[in-house]
């Protein structure tokens, strides 16, 4: 075409970024490459290799290793050995570490960008201008982190070596989310890209030898999932850090449970993306181009499911077909072309069986005039209309070009739709008006809100799932979290023998026989099983009976806590601390007589411990409006806001000791920032529980908001463990009990927390933590 033509038809000409630097750099390995262990490139034990090729063509770019157990023997040696160095270096000189990095990328920036665009199909715009500026922006970032490590989280140390899987959609994004955080945190690491793009980790491993990295710190393992399935499952990991399908995060859940392993899981997603008829329509056509095209729809957070109002339904869709109409699917290294490949042949037949279900469950299917290269895997954005809510394509994770499009008609509905999935990763709102925008985005059930914008990423903001989408955030200083653990635990109280030796009851009457039920919806009721349990003091005297809860109490418990989550969560702070002041108030009117039923059940002095648990609800009542979210200086005309939000319903099983200030600590916590809870307390000492059912009936508690069961701690905890409508369990007792109760809460991807049996209780900070879960919200600005 002349350039007059051009001029005429303003149609573009093919701009291909040059592959040839990648490929050289591939030939001056000869194509092939090793395991990244401690420091140097060894052959794999294994003895084998495989393929890794661009999907764009099919070519082979490279032969890599495929890691054995015995290299992940090595590698997690290695590690270990670079942890008890790197640990203690001081934050500082880990901070120039980081930053020589973040320099080293940006400095071989297009590099990366074409070797990213080889191996994993996505277009070179993105690689140069989304990838790797990401990329390094999460190492500059997290240098500042290292040095600050010893003022912002003092009291807190690195978990030690951690091992970490990542997939293919952004191979080098993934890493620099997953390495940078270890590393600032004084971790080492253990790390497996995904099979189908490896070359990125192994040019990153070329540049952690160029600036010096101490051998070991970080050690590159290339293989398919069993090398991640062995990495999982060696004892020498202190940390597994995930990204992938919620399948797979599965399986590692129930892999881990009970080995002490911490866990970070980042999984799938069906995310919402909801366009009010007020909405900026031209700007919210571009919204779901970068949605669900960016990437070729292969992204975990993709607004997969548009949700349009009914009244501009048609005409939006007319306004999309004709961008739709306009892009370009082709060769990755053409810098105008918009969709590049698929990442493989499995893929692609995935997307395809998808598209072909939405097709027989009745949805109709527009796709642009034009035809896909017939060469290598490209598949052409894709439009659903007339969707049903529980069709196949608005359910399942499609990760591809392919956009489900539902109508609602009001604000609710919109938000119910958009609830409407086991998933909760991420959403976008578009509305003009911002009081509907937020509403809708506080009711969102998902870790990241976009409002007027879409998949927008920044190192300084934490982004991470609620529901099946996973646990644990990455980026901000919420991620960080996920590297550290706090010293040592501070006990809270000194033991103290009862004297005398047997407690004498305030008053000289004898006892009135009691019948402790269990406390479910406000009101005190009877077990379903009609069984008690007689409760004895250490000294052997019968002291009480119990009520042996069963599945169906918890059911019911569950079912009541559901009831008044809602309520209570939207509750003012003020309001929540009024009622745990209330709390402490009563408890403190009958101070003698908990300090009473302390000592004859434990045979320790209780007074010491009522006073402690008074100041626990006091500290939680304090904590319900001053624990704060923070707004992320992330590096766009917009404020995003981190803001702590409860869990949701909460199953907690208190440990054996500190039968009063256990409740008052977890229990108190977890209701003042706005949870509902189950509570299974103190197996040793339950009737200070079934006590504190007056004070709840006296203090203005909502009904269902705090649930009490008592029975056999590990029954009631799998119950809890295994109900898909409990969001999250703290469990606190023997190591078999932990690992059930996180074998169990697999199914919903439920976040656990164990604690010891006995011991010292956590610290308020780690409570409060526990009991919330971030989402940023993302808000643009700008006349
Ligand atoms: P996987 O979850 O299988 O892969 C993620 C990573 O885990 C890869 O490194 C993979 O290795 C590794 N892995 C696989 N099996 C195990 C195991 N048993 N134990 C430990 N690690 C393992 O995703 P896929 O790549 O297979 O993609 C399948 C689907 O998952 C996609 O179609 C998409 O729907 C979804 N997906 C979601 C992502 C997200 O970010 N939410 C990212 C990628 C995929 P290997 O590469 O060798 O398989």
């Amino acid at each position: 075409m002349t350039v007059a033509e051009i001029m005429q038809t303003l149609e573009y000409g093919p701009a291909p970024e040059a592959a040839e630097p990648a490929l050289d750099w591939l030939r001056s390995h000869r194509n092939r490459f090793g395991l990244f262990i401690g420091g140097r490139w060894r052959a794999p034990k294994s003895g084998t290799w495989f393929a890794t090729l661009n999907p764009a063509d099919g070519r082979e770019l490279a032969q890599v290793a495929q890691a054995g157990r015995e290299d992940v023997e090595l590698a997690v040696r290695a590690a270990r050995r670079a942890f008890a160095a790197w640990g203690k270096t001081p934050g500082h000189l880990r901070a120039r570490y980081l930053y020589a990095l973040a320099r080293q990328i940006q400095k071989h920036a297009r590099l990366f960008a074409v070797l990213e665009t080889l191996d994993n199909g996505k277009p070179i715009r993105e690689t140069r201008d989304i990838d790797i500026p990401l990329v390094v922006r999460h190492f500059y970032y997290h240098a500042g982190w290292a040095q600050l490590m010893d003022s912002e989280l003092s009291g807190y140390e690195p978990l030690g070596v951690v091992g970490q899987i990542i997939p293919w959609n952004f191979p080098l994004l993934m890493l620099a989310w997953k390495v940078a955080p270890a590393l600032a945190m004084g971790n080492t690491v253990v790390l497996k890209p995904a099979e189908f793009t490896p070359l990125t980790a192994l040019l990153f491993a070329e540049i952690c030898v160029r600036v010096g990295l101490p051998a070991g710190v970080v050690n590159i393992l290339t293989g398919d999932g069993r090398t991640g399935a062995a990495l999982v499952e060696h004892p020498g990991v202190d940390k597994i850090a995930f990204t992938g399908s919620t399948e797979v995060g599965r399986l590692i859940r129930r892999a881990t449970a009970g080995s002490g392993k911490r866990l970070s899981l980042e999984l799938g997603g069906k995310s919402p993306f909801i366009v009010f008829e007020d909405a900026d329509l031209d700007s919210a056509v571009e919204g779901v181009v970068d949605a669900i095209w960016f990437n070729q729809g292969q992204v975990c957070c993709a607004g997969s499911r548009l949700l349009v109002q009914e009244g501009i339904a048609d005409g939006f869709y007319q306004k999309l077909k004709a961008r739709m109409e306009k892009l370009r699917v082709g060769n990755p290294l053409d810098k105008a072309v918009d969709i590049g490949a698929i990442i493989a042949p499995v893929q692609l037949e995935k997307i395809k069986r998808l598209v072909q279900r939405g097709l027989e469950e009745g949805a109709e299917l527009w796709q642009p005039s034009w035809a896909v290269p017939k060469e290598g895997c490209f598949y052409p954005p894709t439009l659903f209309t007339n969707v049903a809510p529980s069709a196949t394509i608005a359910q399942e994770e499609i990760f591809g070009p392919v956009l489900a499009a539902l109508t609602f008609r009001t604000p609710e509905e919109a938000v119910r739709l958009a609830n409407n999935t086991r998933y909760g990763l991420a959403a976008s709102v578009w509305s003009e008006d911002i009081n509907l925008a937020l509403d809708v985005a506080t009711q969102i059930k998902a870790g990241t809100v976009w409002i007027n914008s879409t998949n927008l990423f920044d190192a300084a903001s934490g982004f991470g799932g609620y529901r099946e989408s996973g646990f644990g955030r990455e980026g901000g200083k919420e991620g960080l979290w996920e590297y550290v653990r706090r010293v040592r635990p501070r006990t809270p109280l000194a033991r103290k023998k009862a004297s005398p030796a047997r407690p004498q009851r305030p008053e000289a009457l004898p006892p009135i026989d009691r019948t402790a039920k269990l406390f479910i919806g406000g009101r005190q009721v009877r077990p379903d099983s009609g069984y008690s349990r007689l409760v004895y003091g250490p000294d052997g005297g019968l002291l009480g009976e119990v009520a042996l809860g069963n599945r169906k109490d918890i059911r019911n418990a569950v079912e009541a806590a559901r009831g008044g989550f809602e309520a209570w969560r939207r509750a003012s702070a003020h309001h929540r601390a009024q009622i745990l002041y209330f709390l402490a108030e009563n408890l403190s009117e009958r101070a003698a007589e908990f300090a009473y039923r302390i000592a004859q059940q434990t045979g320790q002095e209780g007074r010491e411990e009522v006073e402690a648990a008074i100041e626990a609800l006091f500290s939680a009542a304090a904590w319900a409006d001053k624990y704060e979210g923070v707004v992320h200086p992330t590096p766009y005309r917009n404020v995003t806001l981190a803001i702590p939000e409860p869990v949701g319903v909460l199953g907690i099983l208190c440990p054996d000791d500190w039968p009063l200030l256990a409740l008052a600590r977890l229990a108190g916590t977890a209701l003042a920032l706005g949870n509902a809870l189950v509570v299974v307390p103190s197996p040793q000492a339950p009737l200070t529980a079934t006590d504190f059912y007056q004070v709840l009936e006296t203090s203005d508690v909502p009904a269902g908001v705090f649930n009490l069961i008592t029975g056999e701690r590990d029954e009631l905890a799998q119950t809890l463990a295994e109900h898909d409508d409990v969001d999250a369990v703290w469990y606190a007792g023997p190591q078999e009990g932990q690992a059930m109760v996180e074998r169990s809460s697999a199914g919903n991807m439920k976040r656990t927390w164990t604690l010891p049996q006995t011991g010292p209780l956590p610290e308020v900070e780690e409570v409060l933590r526990q009991a919330t879960q971030v989402k940023n919200i993302w808000v643009p600005y700008g006349a």
